[in-house]
């Protein structure tokens, strides 16, 4: 089977000019997005525009930190987007955890839940970094630079099982025979490793827990 690749050229361009958002307002960098809408920055101008439902949208946007409890809506309506989507993460917040790196419920990186394409540094990323943000998209899928939505599949074992390391991803996830798969694989992981566990081992698995999350 031939190898799926992003839209360009022609195609790439009426993509990149008709993005609609899904944005996920979680964290500060939501307050971001009114002036980028209304009259000063415009950016329906870009063809840009939100959207009600997943399923219409190809652009998610996740503005900010992340809790365990959101991440598991956030990657279910990524996973109800049709393709080609593309997914942007504002803030030092998606980048690394930011000023919420220790806490016990949040994320520290985004990316390794999701396939991030393009991610926007600051606390919190100003108007003008948003658009220029959507510019370098707008001129990447033109160009077929941006693949997320194709890495997301190639990799999905990895993705779910980055997932199952925080989460219970056997109800919601869209291939259910996969994540029920990964969710026992973990589960069997976790038990042998505290049915021979010693106190240094227990510290040694939640470092690499942490880690991830
Ligand atoms: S990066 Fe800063 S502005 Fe954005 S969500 Fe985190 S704390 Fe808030």
């Amino acid at each position: 089977m031939a190898k799926e690749r992003p839209p360009k050229g022609l195609k790439g361009w009426a993509q990149g000019r008709s993005l609609w958002i899904l944005q996920f307002c979680t964290g500060c960098g939501a307050v971001e997005l009114p002036p980028v809408m209304t009259s000063r920055y415009d950016m329906e101008r870009f063809g840009i525009t939100p959207m009600a439902t997943p399923r219409q949208a190809d652009l998610l946007l996740i503005t900010g930190y992340l809790t365990v409890k959101t991440l598991k809506r956030v990657i279910r309506s990524y996973e109800q987007m049709g393709e080609p989507k593309y997914v942007i993460g504002f803030g030092s917040c998606t980048v690394n955890g930011g000023m919420y790196w220790d806490s016990y419920n949040t994320i520290k990186r985004l990316d390794l839940y999701l396939p991030v394409d393009l991610y926007i540094a600051g606390c919190m990323p100003r108007p003008e970094a948003i658009i220029e943000a959507f510019n370098r998209l707008i001129e990447g899928i033109k160009q077929g630079k941006f693949n997320g939505w194709i890495r997301y599949k190639e990799n999905l074992r990895w993705y779910k099982r980055n997932q199952a390391m925080i989460m219970d991803i056997r109800k919601w996830s869209i291939d259910k025979k996969l994540a029920e798969e990964v969710w026992r694989e973990v589960q069997e992981e976790r038990r042998k490793i505290f049915e021979q566990a010693t106190v240094p081992h227990v510290y040694e698995y939640a470092e690499r827990i942490s880690e991830v999350g």
